[in-house]
């Protein structure tokens, strides 16, 4: 299960930050979960708590937050933010573009301590 291998990796990071900065304990994870990142919500929050058990994580919040895909358009020449992952098109000019900029994330963004 690759969540369950992915909830390993960001408890132990979470982990080592945590002992790092001298904590107890670690109330709240927030990661930020592009939408391209492949990642199953329902089974990731299943695999932390398996994946939290005996650490110093135990019991915490995981919270998510969303990261829309967001690419580069060429001919418009910024970034864009796309409507949906069908279609890797330039909402505006409807040009085609896959230089992802935003979107891939599976990232801690903040850790709540005690
Ligand atoms: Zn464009």
């Amino acid at each position: 299960m690759h969540e369950l291998s992915l909830a390993n990796r960001l408890v132990q990071m979470a982990e080592a930050t945590a002992i790092e900065a001298g904590a107890q304990r670690v109330i709240a994870v927030t990661l930020r979960v592009g939408d391209l990142s492949g990642v199953a919500i329902d089974a990731l929050r299943f695999a932390y708590d398996v994946a939290t058990a005996g650490t110093r994580l135990e019991g915490s919040r995981l919270e998510l937050r969303r990261v829309g895909v967001r690419v580069f358009c060429q001919f418009c020449q910024r970034e864009v933010e796309l409507p949906s992952v069908q279609s890797f098109r330039c909402p505006v000019c409807n040009t085609p573009s896959g230089d992802v900029r935003a979107g891939r994330e599976l990232e801690i963004e903040s850790l709540e301590v005690e």
